[in-house]
Formats: C-alpha cells, structure tokens, sequence
C-alpha cells in the first residue's frame, strides 16, 4: 500500500524561533520528509525567524545539519535535501521589539489567495507580543493562520490571557493549537475505528464497557528540562493536553461531519461533563528516587525540596448518559519500566460463562489502540485452546500493527508534525484544539492542584525502571481492577 499524498498550495511558512529545538527536532526535518514525499508544491517557502545573528546560507547550514542529525545520513535524500534547503530562507528579528518586522515583511510576497502561515517555535511569553506585531506590521491578511503549542498556559487564568493575546491579533478560525498527538495515525485511526465501523459503536458505552485505562509512560526522565519541569509536573505537562485529548476522543459523541466545529464541539462536551475529582483518594503523584547509580527526580532537577511529580496516576469520570459509572484511569510518568502509550478499552466479562472451570475463564475483551512504541491496535479475544485436549480457553490477540498492516517496511509512517503542518497549510483545524477546549481542560485541572498544594502533598517515591508507586496500583486494586502491564 502507498500512502497517498495530496498536495497542497504554494504557501509561505514563517517559523519564529526557527533556530530553537523544536525547529530543528521536528519542524524541519517535517517539512523535508513532505518535500521527499511530493506534497511541497513549487514555489512554497519556509522562512526561519529568530533573534539569532544569522543570514539564508546560514540558516540552510544550520537546517541541513539539523536533518543529518534528525532525520539521519542514510535516510537523507541529497537531492531532496538540496532542493529542500533552497525553499529556505532567514530574517533577523526580535519579538520583542520592532526591529526586523519590515524586512519581515518585505520577505513575505503579497499574493492573494495564498496560505501564510507563522509558526512561533517560541516560548509562550513571546505569542503574545508576535501576535500583535504581525498584525501590526500589516502581515496578517485573511490567508494568515498562527501555530502555537504546550504549555498553553499554567492554569485558567494563564490560559485565558494568552487566548486573550492571541484573539486580540486573530480570529479564531486563524489559530491553530498544536497538540502532537492528535497528529499520530493511531489517534485518527481511533475516529475511524469508532465511525467509520458499524461494529463497536453500538458497545461503546456504559452497559458493555467496563472501564479505559490511558498509559504515557516514558522510560527517560527529565533529561535537560529539569528548571522548566519542576514548575509544571505530570500534570500540567501531559494530563492537561495529551491525556485529556485522548479521553475526549475517545469517549466522545460520534460528531456529525469531520470538520473542525463539530469534532471540537463534542470533545468539549466531553471536557464540561467531565465529575469533579474526587479528592485526594483519586489522584496518586509520584517522583522517582535515586538507584542503580542513576540521580533521583529531585537531583536531576536540582531541588533537593522539589514537591514536582514525575508521575500521576488518577481516576476520571465523565457524568453523561454514555459513560455513567465507566471509570477514565489515567497515567503517565517518567522513567517507569518502558516508552508505552495506549488507550485500553477493557469490555465488560461475559455475562454466564458455559465452560468448565477447570478449561480456564474468559478474559474480558481489551481493545488496545497503542500510540507507541509500534502504532496499532490490537483486539484481546479468548479462543479454543487448539487442538483436541477439550474444551480448553486461551487468549489470542486481532492485531492491526499499522507497519505491518498497511504493507509496510517500506512504508515510513509519517510524524505527527508532518501531518499537522500541512493540515495547517490546508486550513483545516479538526486535529487542532479550540481556545474553549484548553480552558475546560483547565477549569478541570486547577482544583485537583490547588487541593495538593493546599494540603501541601507530597509525591510518593518510586523506583527507575518500575511502574510507578504502590500506590497507584491501589488506585485500580481499591476498584477491583489492575493496570496493564507498561511493556514496549
Ligand atoms: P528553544 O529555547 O530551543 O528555542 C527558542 C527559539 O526562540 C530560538 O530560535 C530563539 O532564537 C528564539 N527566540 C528567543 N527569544 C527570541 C526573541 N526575543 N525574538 C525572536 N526569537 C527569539 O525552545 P524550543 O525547545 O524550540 O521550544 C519552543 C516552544 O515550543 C516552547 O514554548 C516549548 O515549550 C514548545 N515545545 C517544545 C518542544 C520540543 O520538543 N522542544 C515540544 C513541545 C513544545
């Protein structure tokens, strides 16, 4: 199977902070991966912008490193690579300041009709200002969409200011939130899977769905990020956005059409139905400790008092008719066993089982969408033990690993930024969050916070390379319930 690529207008991309991380991690070697793939049409441009003293030859040096590094020597395409670096170009600029917005726009042609698109790879406190100064500087014409991304905010408030700065300069329909997992294939295939077969909407409820474990486990921790890190913890950095984008589509209403106002109105009302948490008891936080020589959360973080989690565990519920009594377990931690994400939707057991004991018991039914490491789902069922030894049950697992399924080898799946991108390019914002949905997320969020910081909670201790605190294990035990197995 060849994935089919539609190609998309000529446009012009600015990337602010084009010389950042996120730029060269994922921007850049996104863009490349689309040029190789045929969708960048001629005459498409990406313009870096940054503070950085820098002219085109060296932001083209710096963008051809950034994929030898990130998109690898062997895999680069020369040719490719060559045509793709001539797309770029680089204007100095402070966000911060007037200087540079005209040779900002003097770089930018003023074509009707075509996309133009500023992309601000920046620190939060910068949308703002950026905001108002392409408006300002006569740059943001109907055609014009803005990008930005996590953290969108540190609570309600927060978050309300910056969706403030930014409808102050755009329209709603030119603001594009990023969440990256919304671009995975395994997160669109989760809509597809739900409204696109007649098979499992009908069981999608209360009445034969026992409960939805969500799993964001990371085997790193936090890496260089600690002094950002510890001001935010697993909360705000992963249950806030990622989780909770994951719950919405998952337990959402089927929306009418695909198409941005009803898919976002319905994961709102999936945010507003969401039950207050129910105290301390549903939440259990976690930081790793030091072991096998390797430096303890609060080391790493260089704050030996540090109350930040690295992990949370906890327990939501949606009070609507569908998922009334349906537990939403969610987790997500750093250095635990393995890098596993999944959705796990586990069925109710069978009613009256028929079959002796002794041949074993069915297992309730889990249909496993998994984000990574290999992207795919997979349907746990219980079989006949084959062969003739009686009527003896096992299980066996339906498994759709989409690299395997789709034909695959050679098949490069594509990252979740290369789909985004383009979608933005496009002018469609389905897999983008709307200003309401980032605010509901929060108004949900902050009180589970202030509850913690209020009693002055501290997280519980757990060990590199486990699955977490005790603790969190009797968060499910307490419900008669255990978690899956975190394993690549
Ligand atoms: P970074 O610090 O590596 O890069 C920041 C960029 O902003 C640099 O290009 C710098 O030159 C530019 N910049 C700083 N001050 C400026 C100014 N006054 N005017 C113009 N340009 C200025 O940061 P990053 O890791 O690339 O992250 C960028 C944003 O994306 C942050 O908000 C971050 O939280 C978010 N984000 C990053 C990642 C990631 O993987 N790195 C993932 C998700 C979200």
């Amino acid at each position: 199977m060849v994935a089919r690529v539609v190609p998309v207008e000529p446009f012009d991309l600015v990337v602010f902070g084009a010389t950042g991380d996120l730029a060269r991690r994922k921007l850049i070697p996104a863009l490349y991966h689309r040029m190789q793939d045929g969708q960048m049409p001629e005459g498409a441009r990406i313009i870096g912008a940054a503070r950085s003293e820098m002219d085109d030859a060296g932001f083209r040096k710096l963008a051809s490193v950034a994929l030898e590094e990130f998109v690898g020597s062997a895999e680069l395409d020369k040719l490719v690579r060559d045509r793709f670096l001539g797309r770029l170009g680089f204007v100095r600029l402070d966000a911060t300041t007037d200087q540079g917005w005209e040779r900002l726009h003097a770089a930018l042609p003023d074509v009707p009709g075509r996309p133009r698109a500023f992309y601000l790879s920046v620190a939060p406190r910068f949308f703002g200002p950026i905001a108002r100064h392409i408006a300002d500087s006569g740059l943001r014409g109907p055609e014009a969409r803005i990008v930005v991304e996590k953290p969108l905010g540190h609570d309600l408030a927060s978050a309300r200011a910056l969706n403030a700065a930014l409808s102050g300069a755009f329209d709603e329909a030119q603001i594009y939130r990023i969440d990256h997992y919304l671009g995975k294939e395994t997160v669109q295939n989760l809509m597809a899977l739900r409204f696109a077969n007649a098979l499992f909407e009908p069981l999608w409820n209360a009445r034969h769905i026992d409960h939805v474990q969500i799993t964001v486990a990371e085997s790193v921790g936090i890496e260089g990020r600690g002094a950002y890190y510890d001001t935010v913890g697993a909360m705000r950095d992963m249950v806030q956005n990622h989780m909770l984008q994951l719950l919405c589509l998952t337990a959402m209403e089927p929306p009418a059409r695909f198409e941005p106002g009803p898919v976002r109105d319905e994961k709102l009302k999936v945010l507003r139905a969401l039950a207050p948490v129910n105290g301390l008891g549903a939440v259990v936080r976690g930081q790793y400790r030091s072991g096998n020589s390797q430096p303890s959360y609060a080391q790493e973080a260089d704050n030996p008092q540090s109350r930040t989690e690295s992990y949370i565990a906890l327990k939501a519920e949606i009070g609507n008719w569908r998922w009334n009594g349906v537990p939403f377990y969610l987790r997500t931690g750093k250095r635990l066993r393995a890098r596993m994400s999944e959705i796990a939707v586990q069925f109710k057991d069978v009613p009256h089982s028929i079959f002796p004991g002794e041949g074993g018991h069915p297992a309730p039914n889990v249909l496993a969408i998994r984000l990574q490491p290999d992207e795919g789902i997979t349907l746990s069922m219980t079989i006949k033990d084959p062969g003739p030894g009686g009527m003896r049950l096992t299980g066996a697992e339906l498994d759709m690993t989409f690299a395997e399924t789709l034909g695959a080898t050679s098949l490069r799946m594509p990252d979740a930024y290369e789909r985004l991108v383009m979608d933005v390019i496009r002018g469609d914002q389905t897999l983008f969050m709307r200003g309401d949905e980032v605010e509901a997320a929060w108004a949900w969020i902050d009180p589970v916070i202030a509850e913690w910081e209020e009693r002055s909670d501290r997280p519980r201790p757990y060990d590199i390379g486990s699955s977490g605190p005790e603790d969190a294990l009797m968060l499910l035990h307490r419900d008669g319930r255990r978690w899956r197995e975190i394993e690549a």
